[in-house]
């Protein structure tokens, strides 16, 4: 075989789905399309205009084919990837701001069209929310489609490949990724993307590792390259040696009876050896997320993050909008609560259909986000709120405030939601009298006023990863700093300590809402230190239940009082580390 002669070569990048593949490359390389730049004369303006209008509604006719396509294939689910690619040809804004554009410039429409929406795609590409970013890879795919059509230029696909191949690409967009040849596609690796890409979100879809983020890669391999992808560790091998694919298989057969002890504990009761039950809920921020959380069983949902309601829509959703959406939720998981936390936007997460709403800042983080936006923007606050009320109807819903700085700020939210019960009450609408509303604790001012909070709380649900960000000075999105981003910091256990000591005081259940939830390494600290509740992405509920049952709450609890002792975060993560390696053997 052609792989033994060469040179073994190991390429660490991002696991995104897991799986062991081995197999020759299909190479993808995707480029920008190239585009003419001139002046149109003024008498052929209206004809300029007419092709713009032929092109969106050709993108539109070919989207909705590949839709359809993808939904016999796939399923609805993976289809409603492009209703975003929809939206897009659809936005009123991108369309007349592209003509605004045109009329003042005179360049040609390609020329317009293609910068209006290098200013979407940069809006949403630095919003710090993974899921959000990656509309920006929507746009991107849309305007390109678009500007073939412009060009009169078709464009490379995925769609037949012919034997089985792993595909490396530099760029997978929705559309190649929806149409990949399943029958042949044995593994998906690309330069870029995260993991949370379309390209990604279809392999998981088929059950095919994917690798993400292997930066050149797709640039130094060649056709007769053979590569082992190992969806596990996030790891490419170019070449592999005999001994390499020897150890694999043992590996992949190992790997695969472990994923099924853990989807066995999904059935499971989430409880301790020692007989502690630790509630496990779902993040979500779709509404047909709600599938999911079945799925994986969890036990209601503890994050609701609404803000995509907001982000992939053209305008500010209405109460109405809302309404429908959050009932969904809440009569598909009902009688099990669901916890909506109100809108999230603003800062690193504007909305870039409405930027009159949120001013230039130099340290959005530091900025008018959140309840910050909500209580001063009263109008678009009190519509959410209504829509939460009267999904409180339909089921069991908790609401929360993110960002909360303290008790004032707390009151002033909940002055503005009793206006809103009263508005219902005057129209005759149903909603929970007694609904529950917390406050999410992600701002130091928060925690250490925890215990003025906790009196005025009906529950606390910790925001991990912006609270690190602000104890630790330290930008969640930074690359250059992201390894000064540690969660075991002494600093961040004795706050999680005090919030949660300050809230069992009153009687407070305390959750926590960020990506420490949903690493097993930290499950011992955080239950060891009286956390009540972790909320997660579905897809990680089975590994963390898993591990909740191979614990006993006394262990976590000493194991927690060490690590307080200790003062190096490294050391306290290798303690934690350990004990979760040492208690879950993959064999
Ligand atoms: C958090 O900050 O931990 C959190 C869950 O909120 P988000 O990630 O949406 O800011
Ligand atoms: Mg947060």
């Amino acid at each position: 075989m052609e792989s033994r002669a060469k040179t073994e070569n190991i390429i660490h990048g991002i696991s995104a789905s897991q799986g062991i593949a081995y197999g020759p490359v299909f190479l993808y390389i995707q480029s920008d399309v190239e585009i003419p730049s001139y002046q149109v004369d003024p008498d052929k303006r209206i004809e300029e205009i007419a092709r713009f209008d032929h092109a969106l509604l050709e993108t539109r006719q070919q989207i909705t084919k590949i839709q359809s396509e993808v939904e016999k294939n796939l399923g609805p689910d993976e289809a409603r990837i492009f209703d975003a690619h929809l939206l897009v040809i659809e936005d009123q804004a991108l369309i007349s701001e592209t003509i605004r554009e045109f009329e003042t410039t005179s360049k040609n429409i390609e020329t317009c069209f293609s910068k209006v929406s290098q200013r979407y795609i940069e809006a949403f590409s630095k919003i710090d929310d993974e899921y959000l970013r990656e509309r920006a890879g929507d746009i991107r795919d849309v305007t390109q489609r678009v500007l073939q059509n412009l060009l009169g230029q078709a464009g490379q696909n995925l769609s037949r490949l012919a034997d089985k191949r792993i595909v490396v690409a530099n760029d997978i967009t929705p559309s190649d990724a929806a149409s990949i040849d399943r029958s042949q596609a044995i593994a998906i690796v690309t330069d870029s993307g995260s993991k949370t890409s379309h390209a990604v979100i279809v392999a998981r879809s088929m059950k095919i590792p994917a690798v993400v983020g292997v930066r050149d890669l797709s640039k130094h391999i060649k056709v007769a390259d053979w590569l082992l992808v190992d969806g596990y560790e996030g790891i490419v091998i170019l070449n592999p040696t005999e001994q390499t694919l020897f150890r694999y298989g043992k590996i992949q057969l190992q790997k695969k009876s472990f994923e099924q002890r853990l989807m066995e504990a999904t059935r499971l009761p989430s409880v301790t050896l020692d007989g502690s039950p630790v509630v496990l809920r779902a993040n979500i921020e779709k509404i047909d997320e709600a599938g999911l959380v079945k799925e994986y069983q969890a036990d209601g949902v503890g994050l609701f993050r609404t803000e995509f309601l907001y982000l992939s829509s053209p305008r500010i959703p209405t109460e109405d909008d809302q309404y429908q959406s959050y009932k969904s939720v809440v009569e598909a998981l009902a009688p099990a609560p669901v916890v909506i936390r109100t809108l999230d936007l603003g800062g690193d997460k504007p909305m870039a259909s409405n930027p009159e709403l949120f001013p230039q800042e130099s340290n959005p983080f530091l900025g008018f986000r959140a309840i910050r936006f909500c209580l001063e923007y009263r109008d678009i606050f009190k519509d959410q709120l209504r829509a939460i009320l009267r999904a409180s109807a339909h089921g069991r819903v908790q609401l929360m405030y993110p960002m909360i700085s303290g008790a004032e700020e707390f009151e002033r939210a909940n002055a503005v939601l009793e206006e809103c019960k009263d508005d219902l009450r005057k129209r005759g609408v149903a909603f929970d009298e007694a609904i529950e509303v917390g406050a999410m604790i992600e701002i130091p001012s928060a925690a250490m006023t925890a215990d003025i909070l906790a009196q005025k709380c009906d529950f606390f649900s910790i925001g991990t990863n912006d609270l690190i960000q602000y104890m630790l000075a330290i930008d969640r999105i930074n690359d250059r700093i992201a390894h000064l981003y540690e969660p075991t910091h002494p600093a961040v256990l004795r706050v999680l300590k005090q919030i949660v000591d300050e809230a069992h005081k009153q009687g407070v259940k305390v959750s926590v809402c960020g990506e420490m939830a949903s690493d097993p390494v930290y499950l011992p600290l955080l239950v060891g230190l009286g956390v009540d509740e972790l909320s997660m992405t579905p897809p990680l509920l089975p590994a963390v239940k898993y591990f909740v049952r191979a614990i006993r709450l006394e262990e976590a609890k000493k194991l927690a009082e060490q690590a307080l002792s200790m003062t190096s975060p490294k050391e306290i993560y290798a303690l934690f580390d350990s004990f979760c390696h040492e208690r879950v053997k993959v064999e």
